[in-house]
């Protein structure tokens, strides 16, 4: 698989060679010319290629060609080359159904049969087969079309549902109008000593030797966990925060502008709020229930949900929020909440 990881790489990078020289010449190739050179000469460049399944070369080929597109209609910028250390991963299908999947295995291309760790939870005919490797573990992504269209089994929402205000924030992830926090598992905290120290063992290695092997993986395997640790967080919270929701309002968060904040930058990537307010968006769009986002100028910590007045200066270590105006005393994210909330 890694290999095969490789090859992709390596045509992706060997289509993108072809179609910059040909530019460089004043020609265009279309995807059909590059697919055709690069058959032509690949046994030449790779010798070992035929071992591989060509799925591999042919999809990453693919892959380009589509960038090709996204940079001719302005969307992104004129596709780069892969490097080693980047994501390792390969389509393995060769059109619909060229994948066989049976209970906990898939059947791969010029690899065969390999164990699953789980079934696939749907049946129908098996689209896009992709293989990837986070962190020295394998996974395969194989897209179904199921006969019943979106069968997603969903968590049933909550009988009596009201409009939500979210605050998300760095200590508590989520702020619900109604009062409810939901504190933030700040795995990267628990694990940093461990990170430190893997980092450490890792720097006393030489450089590919076996002992950095192990140490690199070791390294990886903590950061693998601590991703998976908020990730599930972020998937509880938010499922939870939209069965009980009738709307939603949530703010917008300026990200880039945070990361700029030294101070705060590293518990806001640990946070990454961003995603999570994503997840609620789209969670709730799956269930139909409206969304609204304030504007990132909309003062939600400053202003007094009671009676609208708005402080000019608001301390980050006020945790309680008090309205000089009419005495409104609240705490401070669920202030912000109340006014995030959609009337
Ligand atoms: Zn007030």
């Amino acid at each position: 698989m890694a290999q095969h990881c490789g090859y992709a790489r390596v045509a992706y990078n060997a289509a993108l060679t072809i179609f910059r020289n040909a530019l460089q010449d004043g020609e265009w190739k279309t995807l059909y010319d590059i697919k055709k050179e690069f058959n032509a000469k690949k046994r030449e460049i790779f010798p070992w290629c035929d071992d591989m399944s060509q799925n591999a070369s042919k999809n990453a080929i693919h892959h380009f060609s589509d960038a090709v597109k996204r940079w001719k209609s302005g969307q992104n910028r004129f596709p780069k080359p892969k490097n080693r250390s980047g994501k390792h991963s390969y389509q393995a299908d060769n059109g619909t159904n060229s994948v066989k999947v049976y209970k906990k295995r898939v059947k791969l291309p010029a690899i065969g049969w390999v164990r699953m760790t789980e079934e696939l939870r749907w049946t129908g005919d098996i689209g896009r087969v992709v293989v990837s490797r986070k962190d020295d573990k394998w996974f395969v992504s194989i897209l179904v079309h199921t006969d019943e269209g979106n069968s997603m089994v969903q968590m049933p929402l909550i009988d009596d549902r009201l409009p939500v205000g979210v605050d998300v924030g760095i200590n508590t992830l989520a702020t619900c109008s109604d009062g409810t926090k939901y504190e933030n598992r700040r795995p990267l905290k628990v694990y940093l000593r461990k990170l430190r120290r893997a980092g450490r063992m890792l720097s006393r290695k030489t450089r590919f030797s076996n002992n950095w092997h192990k140490a690199r993986k070791r390294l990886a395997s903590i950061h693998y966990r601590v991703s998976c640790i908020r990730l599930d967080s972020h998937h509880k919270t938010s499922t939870s925060i939209v069965r009980k929701a009738s709307a939603i309002g949530i703010e917008t968060l300026n990200v880039s502008g945070m990361l700029k904040n030294k101070k705060l930058a590293k518990h806001i990537a640990d946070a990454s709020l961003y995603r999570f307010l994503t997840m609620i968006k789209y969670k709730a769009e799956r269930r139909g229930i409206p969304v609204t986002e304030a504007t990132m100028f909309f003062a939600s910590s400053k202003t007094c949900s009671s009676c609208g007045h708005k402080k000019t200066e608001l301390d980050l270590s006020e945790r309680t929020y008090h309205c000089g105006e009419c005495g409104f005393t609240c705490d401070r994210d669920v202030n912000a909440a109340i006014n995030l909330c959609p009337s």
